[in-house]
């Protein structure tokens, strides 16, 4: 644990000086849930704010074993390459178990983690997707006000997770396995809707025939969907992050997303929006949090769950009667 807290101006100064202790200290402040810390990290974003936003803020999806990690980071060192800065964030709502993250440990993505101009924080810990979720957003405006130009925010798409850093992004990047056979079985129609481009990973060998037969496939069922608010037609691509390529493609694809959206003003629309439901989300789970810490609460909750579970109680009166104590 930390042993002293700093002032506000000690963080705000060494961030903005690009200082990465300093960063990681702050970014450590947000992930605490004690409530001071958090009234402290409250008036940090705040201070921070007016220096974010220039950064391209980009979520990565994919089941476990896609290749995410070996994508990241050859896509990472080629944008690390052109000098850009860029910052790797997860949200990994299982790494709250121990040990339990589905992203794996901090051996991934060696190469990239030595590079000067990148920087990768690992999912904080917590107990809820919204807990894990807020706190991601507020490393990613801190990396801002440190200087970092494009943000990945990578999260396993086995769950809602993806949602979540949807509405934290400017553009939406999905990798799919070229499986045999049928290719879009299993594969979440809303997921789908959410991606701008689809990236057929593992394109090698072996395997580059069947990612040819799932890129074609792929590209006819984005033509069922409804058009998307953003006037742009979802790409469907093939690429190879362990033979490097297709990488330059995709991070030309985004840059073509990106000037498309700001040119017909949805960019801008997207991040007001975005900001409208960050508070919506920081005031549901601010409720939440308060409610789970309460005392009370802590105190009667497992009775009352054992109760229910025996169908002694009914849930509705269940839930009222912790409701009730948490307003004490
Ligand atoms: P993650 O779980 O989505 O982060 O996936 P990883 O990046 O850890 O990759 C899972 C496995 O796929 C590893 O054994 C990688 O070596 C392998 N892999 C990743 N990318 C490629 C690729 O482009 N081609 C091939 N043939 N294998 C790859």
């Amino acid at each position: 644990r930390r042993k002293k807290r700093l002032d506000i101006s000690q963080y705000v100064e060494g961030i903005l000086q690009q200082d990465r202790v300093r960063l990681s200290q702050a970014i450590t402040l947000v992930e605490s849930t004690l409530e001071e810390d958090r009234s402290l990290a409250r008036q940090l974003i705040e201070r921070l704010l007016p220096y974010t936003g220039k950064a391209v803020r980009i979520g990565i999806t994919g089941v476990p074993g896609v290749g995410k990690s070996t994508f990241i980071e050859a896509l990472g060192q080629y944008i690390a390459q052109q000098g850009k800065k860029l910052a790797v964030l997860a949200v990994d709502p299982s790494s709250q178990r121990s040990r339990g993250s589905i992203m794996g440990d901090k051996t991934r993505m060696e190469l990239l983690a030595a590079n000067q101009n990148a920087y990768i924080r690992p999912s904080p810990a917590g107990t809820s997707l919204g807990g894990v979720a807020s706190r991601t957003r507020e490393t990613m405006l801190l990396c801002e006000a440190a200087g970092f130009e494009v943000i990945f925010i990578e999260t396993v798409g086995v769950g809602q997770s993806e949602t979540v850093v949807h509405g934290m992004v400017d553009f939406f990047l999905l990798l799919m396995l070229a499986g045999a056979g049928d290719e879009l079985q299993g594969i979440k129609k809303g997921i789908m809707e959410m991606a701008d481009v689809v990236a057929i990973t593992k394109a090698d060998g072996d395997n580059q025939q069947k990612a040819a037969v799932a890129k074609a496939e792929y590209q006819s069922a984005f033509h069922l969907f409804p058009p998307a608010a953003n006037g742009w037609f979802p790409k469907v691509v093939t690429c190879s992050a362990l033979h490097n390529e297709g990488i330059e493609h995709i991070w030309s694809l985004t840059n073509e997303y990106i000037e498309h959206t700001q040119q017909n003003k949805y960019f801008d629309e997207r991040r007001k929006e975005q900001n409208l439901r960050w508070m919506y989300e920081t005031i549901r789970q601010t409720l939440e949090e308060q409610f789970f810490h309460h005392k009370e609460v802590i105190k009667k909750l497992p009775q009352v769950a054992q109760q229910i579970s025996e169908g002694t109680l009914p849930p509705l009166t269940g839930a009222q009667l912790l409701l009730d104590l948490a307003k004490k």
